[in-house]
């Protein structure tokens, strides 16, 4: 039996379906965002975080990495370890840079507190494993992984010199001509009148 309740539901109801049934044709002909993974793979975007790696340099194939430690101090969780003792000549050498990713936090302060373009995170994912100790990376895979890692090297700009602005007309210095009176006699008019004189 419908009251009048009752029927001021089914209506609400027909309303509702018809609202849905709207907001899906909208959608019929649209491309799916969804990918079948992991037959599909997805390009993450360049600026996403992944896993953290170490960038080496384009012609010698060296890490960059000058092992100042700025990393290591900018991250929260401990997951960065490194040894780098200097020498004599009071330079670093990188002996240690493991990145324990069970510790990450992906928050990417490594990425923002170096300053000599040796570490990145990098767009890779799909690294997970049974094993936690598979997760702690060394030195030698941090530079594996981040072997074909594009980036910009900031260091090479920091190189280059301010070029100095070249002075102006304006702004040369004109030397004062101190020389009153008429200009010197030329030399080879003097003896060309000296020698009509004597002949
Ligand atoms: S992304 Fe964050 S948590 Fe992970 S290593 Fe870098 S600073 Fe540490
Ligand atoms: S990765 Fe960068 S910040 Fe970290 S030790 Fe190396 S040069 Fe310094």
């Amino acid at each position: 039996m419908l009251d009048g309740t009752g029927s001021m539901g089914v209506f609400k109801d027909i309303k509702n379906l018809l609202i849905g049934m709207r907001i899906t044709g909208k959608h019929l002909g649209r491309h799916a965002i969804t990918i079948q993974y992991p037959e599909e793979k997805w390009t993450m975007p360049e600026r996403s975080r992944g896993v953290v790696v170490l960038l080496s340099d384009k012609e010698t194939g060296e890490l960059n990495c000058t092992g100042c430690m700025l990393c290591m101090r900018a991250c929260p969780t401990a997951a960065i370890e490194i040894d780098a003792p200097r020498g004599e000549d009071k330079k670093r050498t990188l002996k240690v840079f493991n990145v324990d990713n069970a510790l990450c936090c992906y928050c990417g302060l490594c990425e923002e507190a170096c300053n000599f373009s040796a570490l990145k995170m990098a767009t890779m994912y799909e690294y997970s494993t049974p094993d936690k100790g598979d997760l702690f990376w060394d030195m030698k895979k941090l530079q594996e992984a981040g072997r074909d890692v594009p980036y910009e090297d900031k260091r090479k700009k920091k190189k280059a010199k301010p070029v100095e602005a070249a002075p102006t007309k304006e702004a040369t210095p004109v030397k004062e001509d101190t020389q009153t009176g008429p200009p010197p006699p030329d030399d080879k008019a003097s003896d060309t009148a000296e020698k009509e004189d004597e002949g």
